[in-house]
């Protein structure tokens, strides 16, 4: 049995959130974090230092809204500690995570399919670094750069994979084991065991009601495999969590996004 959610697209408030610059040297700033998204590590080092020169570090915020649905994508992000959820709509104002993006790709992936707006809303979910460019200079970076297109078309495919899971997973398995998965994916992009979270949250990026996300997360506390508090969970033990999660976790991980915890 599926559980349904009637949840307004605007997610709980977390106050104002704003990106803000780090207070860091630009240009340090930038290197640094360039290194911690492993889309840009990837790309040859010529390419790398012209991209580097457009590039403005900020922090994104826990709530904080990138992309709305039908509004233009002012701005690229590459994610090092943040974590950003695609959000979809049904109905107007259901709103539900369809995708994850973090250290292993970039936000604004429509850019490079042509499309100047965005059909999900971008939510950060993990308040972290990213690079930021506007989207002008983006594109002209893009066309100039035949390595950096073959990266974002690589994790193109594989964005697409990670939605296609999930719109299986979604369905078909059940909300433990969903929950499991997720803490998982969120781990290995965060590269870290603990991070804030709220069961009202969760309920969003699962779809499903505040109770069935609260009853799952009891139950695999039970078991001793997380412990939250406060708005905080914290994985305990990584390997049995593992094996508490549905193999969407395992198949989006292995073959098509290649993060690793
Ligand atoms: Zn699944």
């Amino acid at each position: 049995m599926i559980d349904t959610v009637l949840n307004p697209l605007v997610v709980p408030p977390f106050g104002p959130p704003a990106t803000q610059s780090n207070g860091e040297h630009p240009e340090r700033a930038a290197r640094r974090a360039s290194i911690e998204n492993s889309l840009l590590a990837a790309i040859p080092r010529k390419e790398y230092l012209r991209l580097l020169a457009g590039f403005e570090p900020v922090t994104l915020t826990f709530g904080e809204v990138l992309y709305d649905p039908g509004q233009p994508i002012r701005h690229v992000y590459f994610p090092g500690t943040s974590l950003v959820s695609l959000l979809t709509l049904a109905d107007g104002h259901l709103a539900l995570e369809v995708g994850l993006i973090g250290r292993e790709g970039m936000v604004g992936i429509p850019l490079v399919l042509g499309h100047n707006a965005s059909s999900v809303r971008a939510l950060v979910q993990g308040t972290g670094t990213a690079l930021r460019m506007p989207s002008a200079p983006f594109l002209k970076e893009f066309r100039l750069s035949p390595p950096l297109q073959q990266e974002l078309y690589r994790y193109t495919h594989a964005l697409m994979a990670q939605i296609s899971q999930t719109a299986a997973c979604n369905r078909f398995h059940v909300v433990e084991a969903r929950l499991a998965r997720w803490l998982l994916m969120t781990r290995d992009r965060m590269r870290s065991a603990k991070f804030r979270m709220t069961h009202e949250f969760l309920s969003h990026m699962l779809g499903v009601r505040r109770v069935g996300v609260t009853r799952a997360a009891a139950s695999l506390q039970d078991r001793k495999l997380i412990e939250y508090s406060r708005g905080s969970i914290r994985i305990l033990d990584g390997k049995a969590l593992e094996a508490a999660a549905c193999e969407c976790y395992r198949i989006v991980r292995d073959k098509h996004d290649g993060v690793k915890k």
